[in-house]
């Protein structure tokens, strides 16, 4: 069974991002989630603080490791002998960003297979942007993200 890597901005982790990846670790022996370390995103969060939100929110799922990756995803397949790309497909406006980057990822790597998974309905519509800007409005996002995230995102939103 191959290693595969979850990549992802995680800008922060939200619960269906969690879906996902409990999803991945029931399928692969090994999964790796890679927050990208990508200087010119620009991200609410920084890249360690992604890190540790994702780290703890994906603790109890001992086949998953986290790190940090500034690289492209189809290097750090090879570096961490992992073959398959896990994406969550949320619906259709999805598919066309995602399908150029399975491809092009396939061109860059012959290994790269990407994995497209389904989350739960109830998180078809969840996105970190969303959750970000319910959090700028103080409306109640305790049923999109973990609770420790929610407490980070109230935080840094009292220091902008
Ligand atoms: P990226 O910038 O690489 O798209 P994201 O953190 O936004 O990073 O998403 C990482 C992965 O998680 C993507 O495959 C995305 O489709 C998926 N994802 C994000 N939100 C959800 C959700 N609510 N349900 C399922 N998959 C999701």
């Amino acid at each position: 069974m191959p290693i595969a890597l979850y990549p992802g901005t995680f800008d922060p982790v939200t619960n269906g991002h969690i879906d996902i990846a409990e999803r991945a670790s029931g399928i692969f022996r090994k999964v790796i989630a890679v927050v990208a370390d990508n200087p010119h995103k620009s991200c609410l969060f920084s890249t360690d603080e992604r890190v540790e939100m994702l780290s703890s929110s994906l603790e109890r799922f001992k086949n998953i490791e986290v790190i940090k990756y500034s690289g492209l995803v189809a290097n750090c397949l090879d570096e961490h002998k992992a073959s398959v790309i896990i994406r969550g497909l949320r619906a259709l406006s999805d598919f066309d960003y995602e399908f150029q980057m399975a491809f092009t990822n396939r061109e860059l790597n012959e290994k790269a297979e990407t994995v497209f998974l389904m989350p739960n309905s109830k998180y078809t519509y969840l996105s970190s942007t969303m959750v970000r800007q319910l959090a700028k409005f103080d409306g109640d996002i305790s049923a999109f993200v973990p609770r420790n995230v929610g407490d980070h995102l109230k935080e840094k939103l009292l220091a902008l």
